[in-house]
């Protein structure tokens, strides 16, 4: 007999996904991304199914999902919505604010601000990444002094995807440097107007044009101790508890997006003819398509499995998650940049999206780490 669960998973796809086809697939994506244009609408519109904070429960703005319901929702809803960028940008202020400070928060931050974010009232960007600390987070440079009445920060971050256009910032930075990263570091939930703190101009990227990212510039910025994430010294356990959640919950949207430009590219099979046969009928490219079909279903294994371990609180929780991120980023690449081929000069085109596909899923193989420091990972926590 079927587990009762299923249909429950079905139907939270489904939802998620006819959400963003009805609201999330109209817009002329050649000219956004062109333009670089973000859909600040859009991205307040998706507050009415929570996709900024499934796992937070329903009293608080949420969904009260498991990280498995939540990954159904976010493939379903990276299935329908045509702006990658969009979905990267909702899912980055999720993943690595929204889920932290439910996790993490004081009871007078979760009431003031959890609601904000869980229904995307507010935006919020993560910043940890710094010109000289990215894939070495642990060498970070921006410090948090002790003052009489709370912090003073100096420093810089850099790659910050939602800076300009926040309303918050969570910050991670050094308070004690003879602790190093776990126990030097703590996390720190600022309002982006905060005197001292900076936004750079909006950086040009090669794709996921339509969510904007900056630097930002921490010159003297005070902040209380009331706006400390945690305690201080818990900033590295918070930042990787986020990670954890942020690489499934990303991985869950490469997947959805590739089953779409499968999807896509299995139409365009089926209506291109040469010598009055459909593509489909050759056999290199049926079985690139067949190729891609296989990923597209072990990389949801590896997605359900990385959310699954969550779920169960398992101790390999983080290990997981980088499993799937380096295999689905990897082979997501792969897969589009294939199809993208089966095109022909059709694919070099920007009208017909697979180049932007293309670009924006190239993205993947550097947000949340990059496959060398997921690698890196599963063999530090192997027996
Ligand atoms: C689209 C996008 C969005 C981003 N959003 C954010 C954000 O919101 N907040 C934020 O804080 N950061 C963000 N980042 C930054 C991102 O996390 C870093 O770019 C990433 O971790 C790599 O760091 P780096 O750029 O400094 O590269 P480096 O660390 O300099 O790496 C350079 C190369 O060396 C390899 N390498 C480095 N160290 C090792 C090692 N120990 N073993 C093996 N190989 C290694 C890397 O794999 C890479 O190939 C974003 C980046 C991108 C592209």
């Amino acid at each position: 007999m079927l587990s009762k669960a299923l249909p429950d998973y079905k139907a939270i796809y489904d939802a998620y996904f006819s959400f963003a086809q009805q609201h999330f697939s109209a817009a002329d994506m050649v000219h956004a991304d062109r333009e670089g244009i973000f859909n600040d609408t859009l991205w307040h519109k998706a507050g009415e199914m929570s996709l900024h904070g499934l796992p937070v429960d329903e009293a608080s703005g949420g969904r009260g999902y498991s990280a498995m319901q939540s990954c159904a929702a976010i493939e379903g809803f990276a299935k329908g919505c045509t702006d990658n960028g969009l979905t990267f940008s909702i899912l980055a202020h999720a993943a690595a604010s929204t889920v932290p400070l439910y996790l993490h928060g004081s009871d007078g931050q979760r009431r003031e601000l959890l609601p904000l974010l869980a229904q995307g009232k507010v935006i919020t960007c993560n910043a940890i990444t710094e010109a000289g600390s990215g894939s070495n987070v642990y060498e970070m440079s921006t410090l948090a002094e002790r003052t009489a009445d709370g912090y003073t920060i100096k420093g810089g971050k850099c790659y910050i995807t939602n800076a300009p256009v926040s309303d918050y910032v969570l910050l991670y930075c050094m308070t004690d440097v003879t602790k190093g990263f776990f126990g030097g570091v703590s996390a720190f939930i600022l309002p982006a107007d905060t005197d001292g703190l900076q936004r750079g101009p909006v950086k040009s990227k090669m794709g996921l044009r339509t969510v904007h990212m900056s630097e930002i510039m921490l010159d003297n910025v005070a902040a209380a101790e009331a706006q400390l994430l945690g305690k201080e010294g818990a900033g590295a356990v918070i930042f990787n508890e986020s990670m954890v959640w942020e690489k499934t919950m990303m991985c869950a949207m490469n997947l959805g997006q590739l089953e779409r430009v499968y999807e896509n590219t299995l139409a365009f099979c089926k209506k291109r003819k040469l010598k009055g046969k459909a593509l489909l009928n050759l056999t290199n490219i049926a079985h690139d398509m067949a190729d891609v079909k296989v990923a597209i279903n072990a990389a949801r294994g590896l997605v359900y499995d990385a959310a699954c371990a969550i779920d169960m609180r398992a101790k390999d929780a983080l290990q997981r998650s980088s499993v799937a991120k380096c295999f689905v980023t990897e082979n997501a690449v792969k897969c589009i940049q294939k199809m993208q081929v089966i095109y022909g000069g059709a694919g070099y085109l920007a009208e017909n999206n697979i180049e932007r596909e293309y670009r924006d899923m190239y993205a993947a193989l550097l947000y949340s780490g990059t496959a060398d420091i997921q690698r890196n990972i599963i063999i530090g926590h192997s027996n």
